[in-house]
């Protein structure tokens, strides 16, 4: 049993070596052995379960049983074109499902962990999957544990083993013990780290024992399910599919009973209600939602914002405050030392004070209070901390030295509460603890200061002096942090290590603004959207670097952590949008800023990327995670991932959810426009005692062909330049807001009033009226004809009129969607095809139209869009 086990024993049994790690060679043959690092994948649902489950819907058995009485009937044509219809609508809804799910398995596979491994003598990051027993895995606060470990070295190591134990205290982790009991509990085993767990504190080393399905949590994966449920857009349009589907079976029910009185033949009767029933549901509603969401997001990933929630696609729309952090995020992460201070240099630039002994051991506590590494060309580790190292490179002294001489013995790790960290260090000449950290953290934690070589009390004047170096950084936007020691003669318990400390000096560090910021900051401003900073670091610091980027005028938009907990719930709910900076905040505090934010009825997304940032991401509407520098705690808390840490990512991303929203609204009013011209067009001339206009397979077909092509390019249409000079959408408006609902209606009645018109033209032409007691079979179809060529035309030119509620079709450009022009195109060849090809025309019962015919059914056609075209202008001209 591993945890039995010493690590010498372990680290035998596994055949590795814990320095250079695993060779490339030997982890090929182990994966042969072993396997992907991964449980056993749930079995993709087959082509045909997904098919029949397409058949599994209340339409398609009402469209079974028509197949069954047009049989019964001898109407065999019917009976073939009607399960055509079901065919081709399950495979397009299989098609649709089968795509939008491998967007999302592309999506998962990018926010996927990585673990960071010894291999070949280097350290490397891999993804989780190809760890193999036997490799070395590099832990740190925030990683998530990447397959099950024994720890070979804890540095205060705490873990959260929720996800296995359902214990949420995290378990101290200590790599030196050895169980003595085989059969201990899971949550005991101290020196073993397993699978899917986190580490909450501290840092250390572990090799890999089990991989995959023999891990602990492997072992009980198969009960763990992921099932996407549907995005609330999705559930909403459902909702309305299912509402306008009882009004279509009770339209249609009144078609039946109306026309069985009116002494209509019954059969015919009933498959004419049933298709205009199967027309007049949009069942494709949610598939096309499914199919433009999941190609929106794909988009999305390809510019650095990986959604992890597709519900968050629809929130992003409706944001109207952004609020992030400022390292990295705002600004470059390029840290560099600018300049220092020492009671006895004061403030002072870089090369001046190079040979001071206080500026050197300024700077050696710099560097042994520091985890990164920095050779030649290569550095790793946190940003901060490389420019310490690079700091002492500059002032030419020997860090290599430093390291070989002084063994850190023990440390207290970094923590965004804290913000300090401290060391402790022992050498031949000295036993000390170095702390360094955020200035006005540490500087209350000094009774000294070092003074060339004295150390004394440590004064008002010195103090002063001090902060006014703070303030002369801060305000040129330096970052500062502050360095302080003391000696030691044993190891103190931890609650007494950072006190009663020794103060050497601070260092002010440049990290200058990502250049694109500035304009995504503006741009967000115009669309609505106010951007708010939220940082650990210095008001004063925070404050400058906003200004430089437009987030505040005033230093009175700025307050510190400490200052926002003297306010009240009430209070601070009703002041909360006066700030643009929050400086000097602990995680605890994002929380209460995103909830008082929220409860004056902002749609916030936040950014975090440190194990603590976990609840304020969670609460936010959109939790942002920052893809490299992010903690996989913060990555798993989160509804959108940034690739690329950027704040400017964030503002894209809000415009193309915003696109995504407008698209999928633009193909829903589509659907039901066409739809109610159908509805409109049947119910009319039943009512009015015409024969049926449409027959069921006629209905059938406009169904297939305007339901599924237009309506998805409609949400593939380009990205609209003017989505980012609106308001932010409220949260729950629906789609019918902004008099969408009447321009549905309306775009219906012309539809159905054209179709009309032309069955009528189809009778006129021949000298009939549809109100004759007595037509000829020829006449009728080529009326219906008429009827079938018009509305489909009309459906399909006027699906160009939804691509923009107010800018014309030239002004957006006729060819700008390529899809829907294709689709257009496609829908007409169809339409050829079905009158051309004989078998077909006489399938449909359809006529070969004349001269006037075409020119009227292509004329019709136009109209709805022309309409459309004039209240557009008329609209415009208005908001002028
Ligand atoms: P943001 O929150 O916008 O990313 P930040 O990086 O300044 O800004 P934190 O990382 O929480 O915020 O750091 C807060 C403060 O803690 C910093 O201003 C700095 O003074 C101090 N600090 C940062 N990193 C370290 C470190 N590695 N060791 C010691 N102190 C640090």
């Amino acid at each position: 049993m591993w945890h039995t086990q010493s690590i010498q024993q372990v680290v035998e049994k596994l055949k590795t070596d814990v320095d250079r790690g695993l060779t490339t060679e030997e982890i090929q043959k182990r994966l042969e052995k072993y396997g992907l690092n991964k449980w056993r994948e749930q079995k993709a649902k087959s082509i045909w379960l997904m098919f029949f489950a397409q058949l599994k819907d209340a339409l398609i058995y009402v469209l079974l049983g028509a197949v069954v009485i047009t049989l019964f009937m001898g109407e065999y044509v019917d009976s073939i074109i009607i399960m055509l219809v079901i065919l081709i609508n399950a495979s397009l809804g299989v098609i649709q499902e089968v795509k939008a799910g491998k967007a999302i398995a592309e999506l998962q596979k990018l926010a996927s962990p990585k673990a960071l491994v010894k291999r070949n003598g280097s350290i490397e990051e891999v993804s989780t999957e190809a760890l193999v027993p036997g490799d070395i895995v590099i832990l740190e606060t925030g990683r998530l544990i990447p397959a099950d470990l024994r720890l070979l070295e804890t540095i205060n190591m705490q873990i959260e083993e929720s996800a296995l134990t359902g214990e949420s205290v995290p378990v101290h982790k200590n790599s030196q013990s050895t169980l003595k009991d085989e059969n201990s509990a899971l949550g005991d085993r101290i020196n073993l780290a397993y699978m899917s767990t986190l580490v909450t504190y501290g840092r250390g080393l572990g090799v890999v024992i089990a991989t995959g399905e023999e891990t602990e949590v492997g072992k009980i994966a198969e009960d763990i399910n992921t099932n996407e449920s549907k995005t609330p857009l999705e559930k909403r349009l459902d909702e309305l599919g299912k509402l306008l589907g009882k009004l279509a079976v009770g339209v249609c029910s009144l078609i039946f009973m109306i026309g069985y009185f009116q002494g209509r033949e019954v059969t015919e009767l009933f498959l004419t209600a049933v298709s205009l029933a199967v027309a007049s549901i949009p069942e494709g509603l949610a598939a096309i939602v499914a199919v433009v969401l999941s190609i929106g997001v794909t988009k999305m990933s390809k510019r650095n914002a990986i959604i992890k929630r597709l519900p968050a696609v629809e929130t992003l729309g409706a944001v109207n405050i952004i609020c992030t952090d400022k390292t990295g995020t705002l600004t470059q992460n390029k840290m560099k030392v600018s300049a220092f201070f020492t009671p006895t240099t004061g403030t002072a630039k870089l090369q001046e004070y190079a040979q001071q002994p206080q500026v050197k051991l300024l700077a050696k506590a710099m560097v042994l209070c520091s985890d990164a590494t920095l050779n030649a060309d290569k550095s790793s580790g946190d940003p901060t901390e490389i420019a310490l190292l690079q700091f002492a490179d500059n002032l030419k002294l020997d860090r290599e030295t430093w390291n070989k001489t002084h063994k850190r013995t023990n440390e207290l790790p970094f923590d965004a509460t804290r913000k300090m960290m401290s060391v402790a260090i022992k050498n031949p000449e000295e036993k000390n603890i170095y702390t360094k950290g955020a200035v006005d953290r540490l500087l209350p934690k000094c009774t000294q200061v070092l003074l060339g070589d004295k150390v004394v009390a440590l004064e008002e004047n010195q103090r002063s002096a001090i902060e006014e170096s703070i303030q002369n950084m801060s305000s040129h936007a330096l970052r500062t942090l502050a360095v302080a020691y003391k000696p030691i003669t044993n190891i103190p318990p931890e609650e007494n290590w950072e006190e009663d400390l020794i103060f050497i000096g601070l260092v002010g560090m440049i990290d200058p603004p990502r250049t694109e910021v500035k304009p995504a900051i503006a741009k967000a401003a115009k669309a609505g959207i106010t951007t708010i900073m939220i940082t650990g670091d210095h008001k004063e610091t925070a404050f400058a670097i906003a200004k430089q980027l437009g987030i505040a005028q005033d230093k009175t938009q700025a307050i510190t952590g400490q200052e926002l907990d003297a306010f009240g719930e009430d209070e601070l709910i009703q002041n909360i949008t006066n700030y643009r900076i929050f400086a000097r905040v602990s995680p605890q505090h994002k929380v209460i800023i995103v909830k008082a934010l929220q409860a004056a009825g902002n749609t916030v997304s936040m950014t975090g990327d440190g194990v603590n940032d976990a609840p304020s991401l969670s609460h936010a509407d959109i939790g942002v995670a920052m893809g490299i520098t992010g903690t996989d705690v913060s990555k798993g808390a989160s509804d959108m991932i940034l690739a690329d840490d950027n704040f400017s990512t964030i503002v894209t991303a809000v415009e193309q959810g915003r696109n995504i929203y407008n698209n999928i609204k633009k193909s829903v009013l589509f659907l039901l426009t066409s739809n109610i011209g159908e509805v409109i067009t049947m119910l009319v001339c039943i009512l009015a005692g015409m024969p049926t206009p449409l027959i069921a397979t006629q209905l059938l077909w406009i169904n297939l062909i305007t339901d599924s092509l237009p309506a998805i390019a409609l949400g593939m249409d380009p990205d609209s330049d003017d989505v980012m000079q609106h308001k932010p959408r409220p949260p729950k408006e629906s789609f019918f807001a902004h008099k969408q609902g009447w321009r549905i209606l309306f775009g219906g009645l012309v539809i159905g009033a054209i179709t009309i018109s032309a069955y009528w033209f189809g009778f006129y032409e021949h000298g009939y009226s549809p109100f004759d007691s007595s037509i000829p079979d020829e006449v009728l179809s080529y009326a219906r004809t008429m009827a079938f060529m018009s509305i489909i035309s009309a459906q399909l030119f006027y699906s160009l009129a939804f691509r923009h509620y107010r800018q014309s079709i030239f002004q957006l450009g006729l060819f700008s969607n390529k899809y829907l022009v294709a689709a257009i195109v496609l829908g007409f060849l169809l339409q050829l095809l079905v009158l051309e090809v004989p078998v077909l025309r006489k399938a449909f019962k359809l006529q070969l139209l004349d001269g006037p015919g075409w020119l009227m059914a292509l004329g019709m056609g136009l109209v709805p869009l022309l309409l459309n075209e004039l209240l557009k202008a008329y609209s415009r001209i208005k908001s002028k």
